[in-house]
């Protein structure tokens, strides 16, 4: 999918990004259903695949918002606050996406 990597490194490690169906994902997610989410223990970003209700202006917004769960992570700082973590994926991903050059 366009603008979402399959893997992208953070200091030493490599994260990995998996599209998976909303079954999968709520499975993953501990039963709730959620349209991404980050496992630290895997080093995975796990997303929604884009579909009727998921649409793919939403999945590339959650990217960025795992993304900082993520990026928090590995900085060690507030990883599971998710206003901040919300915050910044909303500002990054209109930063990335109204950049001209
Ligand atoms: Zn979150």
């Amino acid at each position: 999918m366009k603008r979402i990597p399959k893997s992208f490194k953070l200091m030493a490690h490599t994260i990995t990004v998996q599209l998976i169906e909303e079954e999968e994902l709520e499975r993953r997610a501990g039963g709730v259903p959620a349209y991404g989410l980050f496992v630290p223990g895997e080093l995975t970003i796990y997303l929604q695949n884009p579909n009727r209700k998921c649409k793919r202006s939403v999945v590339l917004q959650t990217f960025y918002h795992e993304l900082f769960h993520a990026l928090f992570w590995v900085a060690n700082h507030q990883w599971t606050n998710e206003k901040l973590v919300d915050q910044c994926g909303h500002l990054l991903h209109q930063a990335v996406s109204t950049a001209e050059y």
